[in-house]
């Protein structure tokens, strides 16, 4: 996604603090002396910096963090990546240097800090501990989370990761109307007006699209804000263009460039310029490009911004492609000469691209054609880091999920002696619900990364199934184990398998009859996968031994799942036997390391089987 927006929102977040905090004091999070320069900031950030700057030199200690968190807030907002990060650390060294500072303080830092994280190209790894974060907080709506969220929200569509950055906009939203933080909603809604924009088959999606702008237009307070308003048009600018209506796009962009032009904003008129530029060039007008293209590279040199330094680069390489320009065997050169390091596959492929139209338009096809295929690569790379980053994300998710499931299943249990059965499964239900905001999320998970497998799956469904209990048979569940490995290795997520025998099952068949005993297979098949969450997975390993594959599960929490399985079969109706059963299993488990085959775990899960029946069975190892 364009890098413009990304240090607006965090600025808009300073501004909209602000400007609220004034009207909610009691939710403002940070001291009243602050409010009045955030509020000068979203009108005029440039203006407030060196002033704020004075201040927090000066400022003693709790005040003199808040200060340079301010500062910070403020550099990072102006996208001065190098100056955020060394307010940041002013602002460390205050906090350790002041005691009777309030816990939150520290998670504010930590926040900051990882919006800062964020923007690089390390993007995906700061998603695992800004949930973390986020889940750390107490229970219930603040600022604090609203920040999280809108910095998830922003490091998920920076990353391209559309799907999860949307679903972090809906949760910003929410966060935004239970705080009554109206900004944070704007916020939310210039996100999805962006991934909107993405919709181009839609034929709403210009429609819908300015809706959105319109509702993040709307937190902006008229007569002042111009700062503010000048990224919510820029955004509407961008989101039309990548519409391809580059006439409605233009006037929003014009108007973008002359509101940065009269702040002063380097950074926004080099956007605006870019932005511009590249509608000339879509739009059979190349020659019109290269000025403001000329102007954007002198700005952002001063200002050290690389990702948007490829950018010009390679445009300027289309447009002079187009033009068949006698320059452009030295913008070519220049143009490889760019160190692509800290950038985004996505910027190095769309600059491969162009390395690719130049090449060809100077007639050069062998390498046109390899710029080609580095492109294909980089695409493909792309893509892998968004499906990595959708695992971590809803990973970090189903952490919190499995607490509560956890607390739940402990009530559970220490009810259990005064709960009659129909209280056990009131307690059951909670769980499942529980479990079941969870699954929706996961889902996601198994559908996204496992759609090839699933749908490969659907044809050869009779020969993966079970007939009996119609679970995954021996070969779909050792299949699933090796990849749900393989991937869980790779991401460095914890992933565990176990077996599950039923405990002295041939007395079930000779005392009850074998249909019997084929209802008991039944009635497990059909409850174990109930108290299991989306990626976890039950199979028949054969006759009345079960292998589960738990991706994301340590093997410390083995001894939770295996209670909770228990006490879910414990209480199955099954016809041909008496209600209870009484019938119980005993279970194997083994964590994988970062380097065991799948085979050594099975062989593991199976000893540890064993030893679980020779201790008396009804229990694990
Ligand atoms: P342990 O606690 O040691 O596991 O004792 P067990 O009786 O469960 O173990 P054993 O291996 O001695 O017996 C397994 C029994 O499971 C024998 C077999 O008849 C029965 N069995 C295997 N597959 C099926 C099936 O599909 N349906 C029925 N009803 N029984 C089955
Ligand atoms: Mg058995
Ligand atoms: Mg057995």
């Amino acid at each position: 996604m364009n890098t413009v927006l990304r240090g607006c929102l965090g600025l808009l977040l300073a501004g909209m603090l602000a400007a609220t905090a004034t009207a909610a004091p009691d939710r403002a999070p940070w001291p009243a002396v602050l409010a009045e320069t955030l509020e000068a900031s979203i009108d005029d950030p440039m203006a407030a910096l060196e002033p704020e700057r004075r201040r927090a030199v000066l400022a003693q200690g709790e005040e003199r963090f808040w200060r340079w968190l301010a500062v910070a807030r403020l550099e990072s907002a102006l996208e001065m990546d190098e100056a955020t990060a060394h307010s940041l650390q002013r602002a460390a060294d205050a906090l350790a240097a002041a005691p009777g500072a309030p816990p939150e303080a520290a998670a504010w830092l930590k926040a900051a800090q990882l919006r800062l994280a964020g923007l690089g190209a390390d993007g995906p790894a700061q998603i695992k501990p800004l949930t973390a974060l986020r889940e750390s907080l107490p229970a219930g709506p603040s600022v604090l989370r609203c920040e999280l969220l809108d910095i998830e929200t922003w490091t998920l569509h920076a990353i391209d990761s559309l799907d999860e950055a949307w679903r972090a906009a809906e949760a910003l939203a929410d966060c935004s109307e239970r705080t009554g933080w109206a900004f944070f909603g704007a916020q939310a809604a210039l996100t999805q007006g962006q991934i909107v924009a993405v919709d181009r088959g839609r034929p709403d999606a210009r429609d819908r699209a300015l809706a959105h702008f319109a509702r993040a237009d709307a937190a902006v307070a008229p007569g002042r804000g111009r700062y503010l308003r000048s990224l919510v048009t820029y955004a509407a600018g961008i989101a039309l263009a990548d519409l391809r209506l580059p006439a409605d796009a233009l006037p929003f962009l014009q108007q973008a460039l002359a509101i940065s032009r009269d702040l002063g904003d380097r950074a926004g008129i080099a956007a605006a310029l870019i932005q511009m530029a590249a509608l000339d060039v879509e739009g059979q007008a190349p020659a019109d490009a290269l000025r403001p293209l000329a102007e954007a590279e002198a700005l952002l040199s001063d200002l050290g911004d690389g990702t948007r330094i490829v950018n010009v680069h390679a445009l300027r390489l289309r447009a002079m492609a187009a033009l068949r320009h006698a320059d452009l065997p030295r913008a070519l050169s220049r143009a490889v000469a760019l160190d692509l390091g800290g950038e985004l596959p996505q910027s190095r492929r769309n600059m491969a691209l162009a390395l690719a139209e130049a090449y060809a338009s100077l007639g050069q096809h062998a390498q046109a054609y390899a710029q080609m295929q580095r492109a294909r690569a980089l695409d493909e790379e792309a893509r892998q880091l968004g499906r990595d980053t959708q695992v971590l994300l809803l990973q970090a998710r189903y952490d919190t999920a499995r607490r509560d499931a956890e607390i739940a299943s402990l009530k559970h249990r220490e009810e259990a002696a005064q709960l009659t059965v129909q209280a056990q499964s009131a307690t059951q239900r909670a769980l499942w619900g529980g479990l079941s905001v969870l699954s929706l999320v996961l889902v996601g998970v198994a559908m996204l990364g496992w759609r090839a497998w699933r749908s490969r799956r659907e044809l050869t469904d009779l020969a993966l199934r079970d007939e009996l209990t119609s679970l995954p048979n021996r070969r779909a569940i050792e299949a699933y184990a090796r990849a749900q490995l393989s991937q869980s290795q790779r991401l460095g997520l914890p992933f565990t398998i176990a077996l599950l025998d039923l405990d002295h099952f041939k007395q079930v068949n000779d005392r009850f009859g074998h249909p019997a005993g084929d209802a008991l297979l039944q009635a497990l098949a059909r409850v174990v996968p109930q108290v299991l969450r989306a990626p976890d997975r039950l199979g028949r390993w054969g006759g009345e031994e079960f292998m589960l594959v738990l991706p994301g599960t340590r093997a410390d929490e083995l001894g939770g799942v295996f209670a909770r399985l228990l006490a879910a079969f414990a209480v199955v109706d099954t016809p041909g036997l008496s209600s209870p059963h009484g019938v119980t299993f005993s279970m194997g488990g083994v964590e994988a390391g970062p380097h065991d085959g799948f085979d050594a775990l099975l062989s593991l899960a199976d000893e540890r089987l064993y030893a679980a029946k020779d201790a008396g069975r009804a229990t694990w190892r």
